[in-house]
C-alpha cells in the first residue's frame, strides 16, 4: 500500500517547563486508514520555562550582586524570585540601590565620561531584574543577603514586583513559538551569563549583559536612547580569543548563493518574496540555522529540498529566524532552503555606511524630492547570514510601473511585463545577475532615466552606466564624466577593478550624501530649493564638489571588495575611501588641493580625537548623537593615518603595499593587523607602535620643532631640522620644505620614530625659507 513520512513538531508543557521537538513519522495506508509504523525524534529544544514570579518574599540585607565590572548594591529592600530546574534564575530587587560599573579600558572609560561625566558609572536605582544561571547564584549574590520572610508576604509588595517583572521579563532570553504556544517562553542563561535590567533614577533603564557567546561579552545598554554605552571583551574573554577577532569566527555556515524573486509595492513599503539560499556548513555540526530577516517580515514557509517543510522560531525583538534542521548537518554539507516571506519593510534610512552630512539648520523645502526607496544592508529585506557574507546572486525584482530598479549585479535583458492581479497596476520585472561575490544585496527603486552607458577601456572590462531621476538629468551628465575619471584613476592605483559593472545613480534628497553597495553607487544631489546649512561637517569640502562621488566610488574597492572584520575595523572602508577621494583631489588639481583637503581633515581630527580611538568605529559620536565625531575620526583621521604611512614609507612602497593588501583581502574581511603585516612585509618597517598609537590610541603628540641653516667653508649649506616629542613617542613624518634664493623648492621628510630626531638636508646656495610640516601631513600639535 501507500506509505508516507511526516515531519511533526510538538510542544510539550509540563508545569512551568516546555520542550519543543521535531519528529519524523513513517505511516502506511491500511484498509482502515493511515497507521504509524515508526516514530523517531529528530531534534529538540529543551529547557524552556514559563517564568512565574513566586509569591514568597525575601528581605534584603546588605545585598551585593556581582558581574564582571559591575556591582549592584542594596542595603535593604525586598526581593522576589522565579525558578527553573536547579534553582533561582530570576530576581526582582526593589529598594534603594546603587549600580557601579567600572570598565578598565581607557576607550570605554572615555565613552562613560561622555555618557555620565565620569569614567566610571555610579548611580542610584530603585528596581532591578536579574537573569542568571541557577548554578551561579551563590557566587554572584553575597551570603545571607536574601532572608525569607517568616511573617508572610506583603501582597502589595508582590503586586509591585510583579508589575515590574511583567514589564521587563520578556526583554531577554524570550522566544516566540509562533503557532505552538501563545505564551512567553524563556531560556535559562548559560552558566556565567547574566542580564541585569536596572531602573535608575537618573538614566532610566540600563541593561547590563554578560554573554560568553559574543565576541565582546560585556555590554551596558541605555534603553531610552537605544544605544550601547559600553561593549567590550572581558579580560578572561580576551585571554581566550586574543585581541583580534572576526565577526565570522563564530559562524556556522557560509552562504554561497542567493536567488531571490521579490515583488515590491514601494508606496506601501511592502515586499513579498521567495528566496533560495545555498550554503555550506562550516561548523562541525549544525542543528539549527540562524538567518537574519527583518522582524516585520513574516515567514510563510521554509522548505529544504532534502527535508521538506522545516520548523522555525523567531526571537522577540530581533531580526532573526531560527530554522530547526531535522538532523544536524555536518561540516561541508550543502544546505538549500527556500524561504517564502512577506510584509512591511521600511526604506532604509542613512546609516553607518552612508556619507550623509548633518544638517545644522534644517528647514522644509518646497519641492519634494522624487520618491525613492532604498533596500540595503540595514533593511534585512531578504533572508541572509547573521553577518555580511560574500555570495553570488540572482535577483528578480518586480515593481509597479513606471518605477525602475537598480540592484546589485548586472542587469540581464530588458524589464519584462509581470503578471498582476486583475485591477492592479501594471508591473515589470527586472533581473540582475551578480557572478562576482558581494557582501550584501541592495536595490534602489525610483523613476530613472538612463543618461549614458559605456565600456571603460584600459583595464579589466568594465561598464559604467549613469542613471538619474528625471529632474537631475542635466546635472547627471557631468556627474557621469567625473565618475569615469575617478573610476579610471582608482583602477590605475590598484591595477584592477572588482566588479564588471558600475551604475551611478544620481538621485535627489534634502541632504548631500550617498551609499555604495557592490555594483552601484547612489549620490544625492541637493535640490536647489533645499535651505540647509550643512557645510560645518567633516566631509564637506567646499572647493571640491566631486568629493562625495569620489568617496562613494572608492567603496567599490574599499568596503565592498575588501571588507572589515568587525565594526572596530570600519576605517578599512571609510578611511581608505576618504583617502582615495583626497588622492583624487590631488590628481585632478595638484598637490596644493591634496594639502588643502588634508589640512581640513586634520583640523577635524584634532578637534574630535579626545572622543576615542579610530578602533571604536561607529561608537564614536554615537552616545552624543553626533555623527560628525565618527566622520572626523573614522573617515578623516584614518585618511591622515594612511597619508602619514605613505610619507614614511615612500610612494612606491606604500602603493605596492596597498595593491598587495587589496589582492590578498579581495572578497574577504580584513583588519588592522592584516594591513599592518602586509605593510611591514612591503616596507620593511616595524609598524607595531605606529598602529598602536594611531588606530588603538587616541592621543595626539605635541612636538617642538626648530631649524638652523649651517654654512660650510666650501660655500655649501645644510638645513638642520630638529624635532622633539613633549610626551609619549609617536611615529610620524614631518615634511620640510626648503626654498632657495634661486627660487628652487625642495622637500624632505623627517621621519620621527624616537623621542627626538634630526634631519640634515645639504643644499647648494642660499636658503630663503624653511617651512616645517609644510603639507599638513603630520597629525600633531607643533611648538615652534
Ligand atoms: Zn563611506
Amino acid at each position: 500500500g501507500a506509505s508516507a513520512t511526516l515531519l511533526l513538531d510538538s510542544f510539550v508543557e509540563r508545569g512551568p517547563e516546555g520542550r519543543l521537538t521535531t519528529w519524523s513519522a513513517d505511516a502506511v495506508k491500511t484498509g482502515g486508514g493511515w497507521r504509524f509504523t515508526a516514530l523517531k525524534q529528530l531534534s529538540s529544544i529543551d529547557g524552556l520555562y514559563r517564568l512565574t514570579l513566586e509569591p514568597a518574599q525575601f528581605d534584603i540585607r546588605n545585598l551585593t550582586l556581582e558581574g564582571t565590572d559591575l556591582v549592584l548594591h542594596m542595603r535593604s529592600g525586598t526581593a522576589h524570585v522565579a525558578r527553573a530546574a536547579g534553582g533561582t534564575t530570576a530576581l526582582v530587587l526593589r529598594g534603594k540601590g546603587e549600580l557601579i560599573f567600572t570598565p578598565a579600558d581607557e576607550a570605554e572609560r572615555a565613552q562613560l565620561r561622555i555618557f555620565s561625566g565620569e569614567p566610571v558609572l555610579r548611580t542610584g536605582f530603585t528596581e532591578a531584574f536579574v537573569r542568571l544561571n541557577p548554578a551561579d547564584l551563590a557566587a554572584r549574590v553575597s551570603d545571607g543577603a536574601l532572608v525569607a520572610r517568616d511573617s508572610g508576604a506583603d501582597a502589595g509588595a508582590h503586586r509591585r514586583a510583579l508589575a515590574y517583572f511583567d514589564q521587563v521579563a520578556g526583554k531577554t532570553y524570550s522566544l516566540d513559538l509562533q503557532d505552538l504556544s501563545r505564551e512567553r517562553w524563556s531560556l535559562v542563561p548559560a552558566q556565567g551569563d547574566m542580564v541585569a535590567e536596572v531602573r535608575t533614577g537618573k538614566y532610566g533603564d540600563l541593561t547590563y549583559a554578560r554573554s560568553a557567546g559574543e565576541s565582546e561579552d560585556i555590554s551596558l545598554f541605555h534603553r531610552a536612547s537605544r544605544r550601547n554605552i559600553s561593549v567590550y571583551a572581558s579580560p578572561a574573554h580576551l585571554e581566550r580569543r586574543g585581541r583580534f577577532y572576526s565577526e565570522d569566527d563564530g559562524r556556522e555556515y557560509d552562504i554561497l548563493d542567493h536567488d531571490i524573486d521579490a515583488r515590491l509595492t514601494p508606496a506601501r513599503e511592502w515586499i513579498e518574496g521567495t528566496a533560495r539560499v545555498r550554503a555550506r556548513v562550516t561548523s562541525l555540526a549544525m542543528s539549527t540555522m540562524r538567518l537574519r530577516l527583518a522582524e516585520s517580515l513574516v515567514v510563510r514557509s521554509i522548505v529544504s529540498k532534502e527535508h521538506g517543510r522545516l520548523m522555525h522560531v523567531r526571537v522577540i525583538g530581533q531580526n532573526n529566524v531560527i530554522v530547526t534542521l531535522p538532523r544536524p548537518a555536518q561540516k561541508d554539507d550543502l544546505i538549500e532552503l527556500e524561504v517564502r516571506y512577506g510584509g512591511r519593510v521600511p526604506s532604509q534610512l542613512p546609516d553607518r555606511e552612508v556619507a550623509a552630512v548633518t544638517a545644522q539648520d534644517f528647514e522644509p523645502i518646497t519641492i519634494p524630492p522624487e520618491p525613492r526607496w532604498i533596500y540595503s544592508n540595514r533593511s534585512y529585506w531578504y533572508p541572509q547570514a547573521m553577518v555580511t557574507d560574500y555570495a553570488t546572486a540572482r535577483l528578480r525584482i518586480t515593481v509597479p510601473e513606471p518605477l525602475d530598479v537598480v540592484a546589485t549585479g548586472v542587469q540581464s535583458g530588458v524589464p519584462i511585463a509581470a503578471p498582476v492581479a486583475p485591477g492592479s497596476a501594471p508591473a515589470r520585472t527586472f533581473t540582475f545577475e551578480s557572478g562576482t561575490p558581494s557582501r550584501y544585496l541592495s536595490l534602489v527603486v525610483s523613476r530613472f532615466a538612463t543618461i549614458s552607458s559605456k565600456a571603460i577601456g584600459g583595464g579589466a572590462p568594465a561598464t559604467l552606466t549613469v542613471v538619474s531621476t528625471p529632474r537631475q538629468a542635466a546635472r547627471a551628465r557631468a556627474t557621469g564624466e567625473q565618475a569615469e575619471k575617478i573610476f579610471t584613476y582608482y583602477r590605475s592605483l590598484l591595477g584592477t577593478a572588482p566588479y564588471p559593472k558600475l551604475t551611478v545613480v544620481v538621485s535627489e534628497s534634502e541632504l548631500p550624501g550617498g551609499h555604495s553597495p557592490a555594483y552601484f553607487v547612489i549620490v544625492n544631489q541637493t535640490l536647489p530649493t533645499a535651505n540647509v546649512t550643512w557645510r560645518a561637517d567633516p566631509v564637506s569640502f567646499d572647493s571640491y564638489p566631486s568629493f562625495f562621488l569620489a568617496h562613494e566610488i572608492a567603496h567599490q574597492w574599499w568596503g565592498q571588495a575588501v571588507s572589515w572584520k568587525n565594526y572596530h575595523e570600519q576605517w578599512i572602508s571609510e578611511g581608505f575611501a576618504q583617502y582615495f577621494a583626497a588622492l583624487y583631489a590631488g590628481e585632478m588639481n595638484g598637490p596644493a588641493a591634496l594639502s588643502g583637503v588634508m589640512r581640513q581633515m586634520r583640523r577635524w581630527a584634532l578637534d574630535e580625537t579626545g572622543a576615542g580611538p579610530i578602533y571604536l568605529g561607529y561608537r564614536l559620536g554615537h552616545l552624543e548623537g553626533d555623527s560628525r565625531v565618527f566622520r572626523a575620526l573614522v573617515y578623516n583621521k584614518a585618511a591622515i593615518v594612511l597619508h602619514m604611512l605613505r610619507r614614511m614609507a615612500g610612494d612606491e612602497r606604500f602603493f605596492a603595499g596597498l595593491r598587495r593588501f587589496y589582492e590578498q583581502s579581495l572578497f574577504e574581511k580584513a583588519g588592522t593587523d592584516d594591513f599592518r603585516r602586509v605593510m611591514e612585509a612591503e616596507t620593511g618597517l616595524n609598524l607595531e607602535r605606529f598602529f598602536e598609537r594611531w588606530i588603538y590610541g587616541f592621543g595626539v603628540p605635541t612636538i617642538r620643532v626648530s631649524h638652523t641653516v649651517e654654512r660650510n667653508p666650501d660655500g655649501t649649506s645644510a638645513v638642520v631640522v630638529t624635532a622633539q616629542h613633549q610626551g609619549p613617542v609617536y611615529d610620524l613624518p614631518i615634511t620640510v620644505e626648503i626654498e632657495l634664493a634661486s627660487g628652487a623648492v625642495r622637500q624632505a621628510v623627517l621621519v620621527l620614530t624616537a623621542a627626538a630626531g634630526e634631519l640634515r638636508v645639504p643644499v647648494e646656495g642660499r636658503v630663503r625659507r624653511v617651512s616645517v610640516d609644510s603639507d599638513s601631513a603630520a597629525l600633531a600639535r607643533f611648538l615652534r
